[in-house]
């Protein structure tokens, strides 16, 4: 065991012998929709037609397979034919860089055009459409559902790493339905396949890197949108820690969109909630005074240091606030919050991680700025580890 370990870092060093390796991913595409009919096209070239895993037919680049889920049955038609299938039907691009334009017509829903494979399932009654993808390729459609476009390219690339990482964490969300994720937020939003070319060279330069901890495991990247100058420890938010998920501060994302807030509400609303929710004894004139006063220096857990401990996380929700970091003062009959920062801040700020790469930083130093003692590998060396695992 102990050899094993000399010798498997320098196996790092050698780089990938899996790059370039076929992955591939089953997304159920338009997961949220309950479609009835649709008219699937060949994108890029013909598509072999399968029914119930039988080669059945072609479909010419001009022509529409149109679907209809009949008494139980997938029911299939083309301008030279018909088909029926029990299960499923596939649909196969013959080109290596083919797709298919699926455009669900009961409801009636905008095209969205898919890389690789479309498999549509009868399952539970109900039709299912299952993207067969490339990793990259699917990789590069998260990003751009995710990041948009006219963001830097190292923006990019640490996007493509931690969309990678989370659908090879997550791959078995939906084990039970037949497939590996969905494309919406459950898991992560994806419209099928990118068309802004940073964004393939983004995934390309960083193909099958994914980030992995201090004990090789896959992090969960978790992000928010601003951390407002500092981020939280994972525990402090949702009381499971995680060595990668530590606050630290962070200049970068402070005169960004969404780094400053104001919420104004009404005092006497403000003291009966800390009375009602927290026991706040309003004839305690210091306690009184506290409450209505805050400059915390730092992110804090709790409103005060004083018993009752109120937690900044529940007032957040309670009022709905974009964080748990602000100050407090009173103003007339109002108390006036002036926060910063937008979401947990918990992992990466998004806002700072952006502003690092329009600075020049690469991907890896962003990554390294808000996950703690992590590590890039390659998607083969990881599989090799856990082979060899105990
Ligand atoms: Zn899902
Ligand atoms: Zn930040």
């Amino acid at each position: 065991m102990f050899l094993r370990k000399v010798i498997l870092p320098s196996l790092f060093l050698l780089g990938s012998m899996a790059r370039g390796q076929f992955q591939e991913v089953q997304v159920a595409v338009l997961y949220d929709r309950s479609i009835t009919a649709a008219t699937l096209i060949g994108s890029k070239g013909p598509i072999t037609v399968m029914a119930d895993g039988r080669i059945v037919g072609e479909l010419a680049p001009n022509d529409g397979l149109r679907i209809e889920l009949k008494g139980g049955t997938l029911s299939a038609r083309t301008l030279s034919g018909s088909y029926t299938a029990r299960t499923k039907l596939t649909l196969v691009p013959r080109m290596k860089d083919g797709g298919v334009r699926l455009r669900p017509s009961v409801p009636k829903l905008s095209e969205h055009v898919y890389p690789g494979v479309i498999e549509v399932r009868i399952i539970n009654g109900r039709l299912r459409f299952v993207n067969e993808a490339r990793l990259e390729d699917y990789v590069a459609g998260v990003v751009q559902s995710e990041a948009g476009s006219d963001k830097p390219e190292e923006y990019y690339k640490l996007q493509a790493v931690s969309c990678r990482t989370y659908a090879l964490a997550n791959a078995r969300k939906h084990e039970g339905e037949g497939f590996e994720l969905c494309d919406q937020v459950h898991c992560q939003v994806y419209h099928g396949r990118a068309d802004i070319p940073l964004i393939h060279a983004a995934v390309q330069e960083t193909r099958g890197m994914v980030v992995v901890d201090a004990n090789i495991r896959l992090i969960h990247a978790t992000f928010h949108s601003n951390c407002g100058g500092e981020t939280m420890n994972a525990e402090d938010v949702w009381s499971k820690a995680e060595p990668y998920l530590q606050g630290t501060v962070d200049t970068f994302c402070l005169a960004q969109p969404h780094a400053t807030w104001r919420r104004s509400i009404g005092k006497a609303q403000w003291l009966n909630y800390l009375a009602s929710t927290y026991g706040l004894r309003l004839d305690d004139k210091d306690a009184v005074r506290e409450v209505l006063d805050q400059n915390p220096r730092c992110r804090e857990l709790y409103l005060t240091a004083r018993r009752p401990l109120i937690p900044l996380k529940q007032v957040r929700d309670d009022w709905k606030l974009n964080s748990t970091y602000f100050f407090i003062h009173a103003e007339g009959d109002s108390v006036v919050f002036d926060g910063r920062g937008f979401g947990h801040g918990v992992g990466l700020c998004q806002e700072g991680a952006m502003e690092m790469a329009r600075d020049g930083y690469d991907f890896n130093d962003i990554l390294h700025h808000y996950y703690r003692d992590v590590h890039l590998i390659d998607l083969g060396n990881l599989e090799f580890f856990r082979e060899d695992g105990p």
